[in-house]
């Protein structure tokens, strides 16, 4: 089986600062991995240098997707390939609503990944959008909201779980998708990232607390301090941590 993300010795700078070093991490087909760690570690830098944010550069290592170079394209072609990124502060876009956005974007996707395929039409689409928003238990009236403009932080959450459902990527980041949430919509985002789970699926979900793992069960669990994974293990070690917090690793 070749696995879907293959990270090798990978560092990362912002302006002169090197921010992460010489991390290597394999993700397989259908794995789910959570990526902790204490605030500042360099767990949003990594998911936003793997979705090509420019303000990162790669200084050493290799990124492979699906066995191919990643860190040679550019943003949308990752996106093309099936790669997703879910924000933890995502944009507000006043004047495009959530629906106008997530059309264009399901075509954009759509368009890319099968040429042949007849773009969806606005009624079928607003139907499909419809059922996901309903799962996600989503006022469907947010759907002609600008983007992300006046929701709460839990609401912008949840629209970036509904767009990852809808854009069914191979690899899903989620950066610290469960902060903000209040238990019930915790739980929603939880479960919307578990219906995803299947071979053809794989995620990473950063988060800095164990809560969200109780609702969703990784298949590894990686401690990130000061830039690398300093531990890894099965999840359990969530529950560890989520006694004894990051302090062991910070002073070794
Ligand atoms: P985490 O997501 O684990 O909280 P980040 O990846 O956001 O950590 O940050 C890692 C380090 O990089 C921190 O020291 C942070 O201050 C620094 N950093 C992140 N973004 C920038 C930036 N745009 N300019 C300068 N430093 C940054
Ligand atoms: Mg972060």
């Amino acid at each position: 089986m070749s696995p879907i993300l293959q990270l090798t010795g990978l560092s990362i700078g912002i302006g002169d600062k090197e921010v992460i070093h010489n991390l290597s991490l394999t993700v397989n087909p259908g794995e789910l991995h959570a990526v902790m760690g204490p605030n500042g570690s360099g767990k949003s830098t990594l998911v936003s240098t793997l979705m090509g944010h420019p303000s990162y550069t790669v200084t050493g290592g290799s990124a492979e997707f699906l066995g191919e170079n990643l860190l040679t394209l550019q943003p949308h072609e990752r996106a093309q390939k099936g790669l997703f990124l879910a924000f933890q502060y995502p944009r507000e876009i006043a004047g495009v609503t959530l629906r106008n956005f997530l059309f264009a974007a399901y075509n954009a996707q759509m368009a890319a990944r099968d040429p042949a395929k007849k773009k969806v039409s606005p009624v079928k689409f607003k139907a499909h959008l419809a059922a996901l928003m309903k799962e996600l238990h989503m006022d469907p009236a947010f759907a002609d909201r600008s983007l992300n403009k006046g929701f709460s932080g839990g609401e912008k959450k949840k629209a970036e779980v509904l767009q990852m459902k809808l854009l069914e990527p191979r690899l899903a980041l989620l950066d610290e998708t469960d902060s903000g949430l209040d238990i019930d919509a915790l739980k929603t985002v939880a479960q919307g990232v578990q219906s995803m789970r299947s071979p053809e699926f794989s995620a990473i979900v950063v988060t800095h607390y164990a809560r969200l793992l109780h609702h969703l069960q990784p298949d590894y669990v990686h401690v990130m301090v000061g830039g690398n994974i300093v531990q890894s293990g099965a999840a359990e070690l969530a529950l560890e941590l989520e006694k004894t917090g990051y302090k062991e690793y910070e002073n070794s």
